[in-house]
């Protein structure tokens, strides 16, 4: 039997996650929530709020949170995807949606610099930025959504190259310095025409990070004035500690710490952005995969190591990897807030971890357990396989 299914209006998607024992929203102005149940209609959030005065009818999926946390999903902040889900860098399958079991939903490349045999042209580098962001905004591998597409500055670049990278819908550049542009002056007007054209910009800071690469310091970073003071812990060779204090207390532009970074240095920044007051600046990325390889719990481990190690409260440390993110690389994830896509995580204490509820295990340095993943507003994964066993475990219960 044949069924015109256009004639009927489809059924919105409604999902509604209930018993929500924390709501962690990413807002570093108010961490907590007073509120226990969240729906969505189609990915994007309609209502937070108390049980008793949210609609809830229409539902097509239900979530029983069980008492667990929730919290937006992850960003991860500085990526090098190259085609699919596969990295020639650890010849590694599948690393993608081992980060969506740890919890991230949204990444940000900051250039496919891997891809072997990449284009330094300025016709091949900038149809190699187009094709990686098409290809990725049409592929996402267990509903992580990457904004990849991220070209690389090089030599002889002029305004109109950046006018049609953005027409063509290109958001980001890769990272500064990885290119054959290696000087404030020519650094400076490109990133000044790639924000004249709505395109965000990052510089890689600190020492070269594979043969090949080179240093950046504090004075090429002030000079340039991208967007986001790229791995300001260095990836992984730090600069010293006055030229990471002084690019805080000068900039104005976002401090970005990653995993595959220098520790001691991300920790003194991040004590630097608090005593200036503009923990606000401060965004987290995993900088994978890298020599270092692909850590699909790196930016839940960097969670765990700023809040114990740099004695920041957990719900705080949260903020860091999702609200301050999306606020800073104009995403609209990130928070739990209406008209905000309903990508999430839901987690509890692991078992057996020696804090009292899920944010003191934190601030002790044990990794949450992921119980549940929701990209726009579809469950993607349930227990993950990568995190410890969380405690409580959430329950689709009507889907
Ligand atoms: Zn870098």
């Amino acid at each position: 039997m044949s069924q015109d299914i256009s004639a009927k209006p489809s059924k919105p998607a409604k999902l509604v996650i209930r018993n929500i024992g924390l709501l962690l929203c990413g807002d570093l102005e108010r961490p907590i929530l007073d509120a226990d149940t969240v729906t969505a209609v189609d990915g994007i959030i309609e209502a937070v709020g108390r049980e008793k005065d949210l609609d809830l009818s229409g539902a097509t999926t239900v979530v029983d949170a069980k008492g667990t946390a929730l919290a937006p999903g992850l960003i991860d902040s500085h990526v090098h995807p190259v085609c699919g889900d596969w990295t020639p860098r650890q010849n590694q399958l599948g690393w993608i949606d081992s980060c969506l079991n740890g919890g991230v939903t949204t990444m940000v490349s900051a250039g496919e610099v891997h891809t072997p045999g990449r284009p330094k042209d300025i016709v091949g580098l900038k149809a190699m930025a187009i094709f990686a962001q098409r290809a990725f905004h049409a592929f996402r591998p267990g509903g992580v959504k990457i904004h990849a597409g991220a070209p690389v500055l090089e030599q002889g670049m002029v305004e109109d190259d950046f006018k049609e990278l953005s027409a063509a819908g290109v958001k980001f550049l890769g990272e500064v310095g990885l290119g054959s542009v290696k000087d404030g002056v020519t650094g400076r007007r490109m990133v000044a025409w790639a924000r004249k054209h709505g395109i965000q910009s990052t510089i890689h800071t600190g020492g070269p990070s594979i043969p090949g690469s080179s240093l950046i310091d504090k004075d090429m970073v002030l000079e340039t004035d991208a967007d986001v003071i790229g791995h300001i812990n260095g990836g992984h060779t730090a600069l010293p500690d006055d030229q990471i204090a002084e690019l805080c207390e000068r900039s104005p532009r976002a401090i970005e710490i990653v995993h595959n970074g220098n520790e001691r240095a991300a920790l003194f920044a991040l004590r630097t952005a608090k005593d200036l007051k503009q923990l606000h600046r401060v965004i987290l990325g995993t900088d994978s995969p890298a020599g270092s390889g692909v850590q699909p719990l790196g930016i839940l481990r960097m969670i765990c190591m700023l809040s114990s190690l740099g004695e920041i409260p957990a719900e705080i440390a949260i903020c860091l990897a999702t609200g301050n993110t999306a606020k800073m690389r104009n995403l609209n994830c990130g928070r739990i807030a209406p008209a905000r896509e309903a990508s999430f995580l839901l987690m509890d204490m692991a078992q057996h971890s020696s804090g009292k509820n899920l944010l003191d295990s934190i601030q002790k340095g044990d990794l949450p357990g992921i119980g549940m993943v929701i990209t726009d507003g579809n469950v993607s994964v349930q227990r993950s396989r990568n995190t410890p066993p969380a405690t409580r475990v959430p329950e689709v219960v009507k889907h």
